[in-house]
C-alpha cells in the first residue's frame, strides 16, 4: 500500500494525539471596520500526533462560530482524534474544519502537507491594508517603499461626504501604478454604493474593486449594480463560508469572491469547488498566526486567479 495511503488508514482506525491552546494578541493599532472595532486577536492552535499545527481563527460576527464554540467542541473531542471525527466537523464549524484539516496536513495526509513544496513565487506583492479615515493618506507612502502596490481602505465609517473628500485627495496623490480597493464591509445604503461606484467610474486611478458594499440580505441589489457600474463588486461578507460561496454561485453571482480559507470550511472542498468552477477569487487574512496564514497562503497560491493580489499585508496591524 502506498505509504500516504498506509498513514491515512492508521489514522481512521487508530487517531491521533491531540491537544489545543489558546492565544490572544492585541492589535498594534485597532482595527475600525463598520462592524465596529476590533482590539484582540483570539484563536487556538490546535496539534495532532505532536506534529500537526492548525490554528482555529473565528470571526463571529463575520459568520463563523464563536470562539466559545470552537472552544467546546475542542474540549468535548477525546485525547486521540481520528481523520473521520475531523472529516465529519459539521458546517456550522467553519473555522473548526479549517484548523483541523490544516493540522491533518501536517501529519502528510488529508489536507496536501505543509511545507513539503515551496510556495510558487507570489504573482504580485499581497495588498496591503490602510488604516481608516485620514490616517490612509499619511501612511501609504511608507507602505509604497516597503514594496506594496495593491492599498485597501475601509469605507463605510465615517460620513460619506468626508470619505469621498478622503478618497479624492487619496486618488490624486496614489501613483499611477497603485491599485485601490474599498472595502465597505456591507455598510453602506444602496444609494451610497451608486455614489461610490459613479465615482470610481468617473477617475483615472486604478479601483481594482469595491468589496461588500450592502449587507448580506440585499444580494440582488448588488447582483443589479454589477451589471450597471464598470468598477467590479467583491462580495465578502456573502461569501464568508463555503455554503454561502456555493450559494451566490448558484444565484449567478460571476464577480470577484473574497475568500478567508480561516473561516471559509474545509480547505479540501474549497479547494475541490473552485477549481471545478474556475471563480474570479480573491484570498483574505483573518488575522492568525503564522500557522493558519502558511496554510492558507498556501491554497492562495494553488487557487488564485488573474494575478490578483492576496489581502495578507496586515503586518502593521500586528505584532509579528
Ligand atoms: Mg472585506
Amino acid at each position: 500500500m502506498h505509504a500516504e495511503a498506509q498513514r491515512r488508514r492508521e489514522g481512521e482506525v487508530r487517531g491521533y494525539q491531540f491537544d489545543f491552546r489558546c492565544y490572544r494578541r492585541r492589535f498594534l493599532q485597532p482595527l475600525v471596520t463598520s462592524h465596529g472595532i476590533w482590539h484582540t486577536r483570539e484563536g487556538i492552535i490546535v496539534c495532532l500526533g505532536n506534529c500537526g499545527y492548525g490554528e482555529i481563527a473565528p470571526i463571529s460576527w463575520f459568520g463563523s462560530e464563536t470562539l466559545e464554540q470552537a472552544l467546546d467542541f475542542c474540549r468535548q473531542l477525546p485525547v486521540e482524534v481520528t481523520e473521520e471525527m475531523i472529516f465529519s466537523i459539521p458546517d456550522n464549524l467553519p473555522a473548526c474544519q479549517f484548523g483541523f484539516e490544516s493540522a491533518l496536513g501536517g501529519m502528510g495526509s488529508g489536507e496536501k502537507k505543509q511545507n513539503s513544496s515551496p510556495l510558487p513565487p507570489a504573482p504580485c506583492p499581497p495588498a496591503s491594508l490602510l488604516p481608516s479615515g485620514e490616517g490612509a493618506l499619511n501612511q501609504w507612502k511608507a507602505l509604497w517603499k516597503q514594496g506594496y502596490r495593491t492599498f485597501k481602505w475601509k469605507i463605510g465609517v465615517d460620513a460619506i461626504s468626508r470619505e469621498l473628500e478622503i478618497f479624492d485627495l487619496l486618488t490624486r496623490t496614489l501613483p499611477p501604478a497603485a491599485k485601490l480597493r474599498l472595502d465597505a464591509n456591507g455598510g453602506l445604503s444602496y444609494e451610497e454604493a451608486k455614489l461610490w461606484l459613479g465615482t470610481c467610474d468617473d477617475i483615472s486611478a486604478n479601483i481594482e474593486f469595491l468589496e461588500q458594499p450592502l449587507p448580506v440580505e440585499q444580494f440582488s441589489a448588488m447582483l443589479e449594480l454589477s451589471a450597471v457600474f464598470k468598477t467590479a463588486i467583491a462580495l465578502d461578507e456573502s461569501v464568508a463560508t463555503l455554503q454561502q460561496l456555493k450559494h451566490c454561485f448558484e444565484k449567478g453571482w460571476r464577480g470577484i469572491f473574497v475568500i478567508k480559507p480561516g473561516i471559509a470550511g474545509s480547505p479540501s472542498r474549497l479547494r475541490d469547488f473552485c477549481q471545478q468552477h474556475q471563480i474570479d477569487a480573491v484570498f483574505s487574512s483573518v488575522f492568525e498566526t503564522e500557522i493558519g496564514r502558511q496554510a492558507a497562503l498556501q491554497l492562495a497560491a494553488e487557487l488564485s486567479q488573474q494575478n490578483r493580489a492576496v489581502g495578507f499585508g496586515i503586518n502593521h496591524f500586528l505584532d509579528v
